[in-house]
């Protein structure tokens, strides 16, 4: 937990009360691979962004933000496969789960009946939730997708996914 009165820590930025910029730029691929994954200053003011909506959903679920991929570095995003214009890469898009609140299904459900102004929620192979938000001046599409193999590719709406075999 970050603790107020330390001084502000400049090489890891505060966006949010619960969120510094090391808890959105975390990746194990990254760390594994010696990746940089330091964003552009022009992407900071999305990350913020970012920040600030998943202080919404961390509230509206009751429970901590299980986050596994926020913001990804060029060469990071080229080490997962994440499509070349993915807004991971711009600091608007966060992968998560809510293991507290209840299933990656059972979380995009919430989120998509909340009035959080998400453009995006993509319900991830059954393991976790993509939240992407709109890029500035655009305005969000509140889209509901379902991804439960590659071979099968996107499906609307939010839908269970059958336990891995
Ligand atoms: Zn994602």
């Amino acid at each position: 937990m970050h603790d107020a009165k330390q001084p502000p820590d400049t090489l890891n930025p505060q966006l949010s009360p619960n969120f510094d910029l090391a808890r959105l730029t975390h990746s194990d691929t990254a760390r594994e691979r010696g990746l940089s994954n330091q964003p552009a200053p022009e992407h900071l003011p999305h990350l913020r962004q970012l920040a600030a909506v998943l202080e919404q959903v961390q509230a509206l679920l009751g429970a901590p933000l299980s986050i596994s991929s926020g913001y990804r570095s060029p060469a990071l995003n080229a080490a997962v496969g994440g499509v070349p214009r993915s807004l991971h890469a711009l600091g608007l898009a966060a992968d998560f789960a809510c293991p507290g609140f209840g299933t990656p299904l059972e979380v995009a459900r919430a989120i998509a009946a909340s009035n959080i102004a998400y453009d995006q929620i993509i319900h991830e192979f059954g393991r976790w939730v993509h939240l992407g938000l709109a890029a500035p001046g655009a305005a969000p599409r509140r889209q509901l997708l379902t991804i439960c193999s590659s071979a099968e590719g996107y499906l609307d709406g939010l839908h269970p996914c059958a336990a891995p075999a």
